[in-house]
């Protein structure tokens, strides 16, 4: 283990323009479940409910959806080591970004300042037809008032958060610009991440497909450790402040 974090460390140290690529599992020591760990969200809730067809169509399981949401919005999370260790490679000048699959906007509560959701926000409430936005809060003030069901104050259309549900397309200018700034990064730095949600996990392999070499920070194997220079099984919020400290050592030393 403290010879994955040496070679990581150096990795970073060597790298002139990362691409962060987190998962789910960069936020669990904040105390948010992840999908697929044995404890995970997907142990208590069935994926298949959280359809956008489910959604346009039921109004139950809006109701439902908005209720979850009010229920858990008392919960405060604040971002965790790994998150603060990203910022710190940002400030260092040799992090290009952060692309998230996380939705819980904690890569910006720890300061990091160019961060591409792909997989939208809860923070963000969107009208499905004339796109207004809002924060998530407006929205859920109108569940607490009595609304169990709240439609867009401008045109009556159905208000969903941005974040992006099963068969509905990730926003394409996002995740086009995740492709092309991984394109030109020279490391690929993951964390938290299974890596089996495509075409997100496409994002490390067009920086592996650009030349880019790739880190891997996850505590279990992903589906792309065949393709990575470093693998590091361990806790994010251990390994990655470890290395990052590491990585600032040997750049002072020169
Ligand atoms: P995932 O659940 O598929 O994988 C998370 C991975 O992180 C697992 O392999 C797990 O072993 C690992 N992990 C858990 N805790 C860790 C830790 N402390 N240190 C290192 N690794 C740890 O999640 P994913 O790859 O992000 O993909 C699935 C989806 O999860 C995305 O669509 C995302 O939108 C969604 N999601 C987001 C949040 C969030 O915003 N915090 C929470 C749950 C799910
Ligand atoms: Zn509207």
């Amino acid at each position: 283990m403290v010879e994955a974090v040496h070679g990581l460390a150096e990795t970073i140290a060597a790298a002139r323009r990362i691409v962060a690529f987190t998962g789910a599992g960069i936020s669990t020591e904040s105390g948010i479940p992840d999908f697929r760990s044995p404890s995970g969200i997907w142990s208590r809730l069935d994926p298949n409910d959280f359809t956008i067809s489910n959604y346009l169509h039921n109004p139950e399981h809006r109701r439902r959806i908005w209720q979850m949401r009010v229920e858990h919005a008392g919960r405060r999370f604040s971002p965790n080591a790994a998150h603060r260790a990203l910022v710190e490679l940002e400030r260092l000048g040799i992090l290009d970004c952060v692309v998230t699959q996380n939705i819980d906007g904690l890569h910006q509560d720890a300061g990091s300042t160019v961060v591409l959701e792909l997989h939208g926000s809860n923070r963000l409430v969107r009208c499905l037809d004339c796109r207004d936005e809002m924060p998530a809060g407006e929205a859920l003030d109108r569940v607490r008032a009595g609304e169990d069901d709240p439609h867009c104050r401008e045109c009556g259309g159905l208000l969903k958060s941005t974040t992006v549900s099963f068969g509905e397309a990730m926003p394409f200018d996002v995740l086009s610009e995740a492709y092309e700034r991984a394109g030109r990064c020279d490391l690929c730095l993951v964390v938290g991440s299974s890596l089996v949600v495509y075409p997100a996990a496409d994002v490390p392999i067009a920086a592996h497909r650009g030349g880019a070499r790739l880190a891997i920070v996850n505590a279990e194997p992903t589906g792309l450790d065949g393709l990575a220079d470093v693998v590091v099984a361990g806790r994010a919020g251990e390994v990655l402040p470890s290395a990052v400290r590491a990585a600032l050592d040997l750049l002072a030393a020169g």
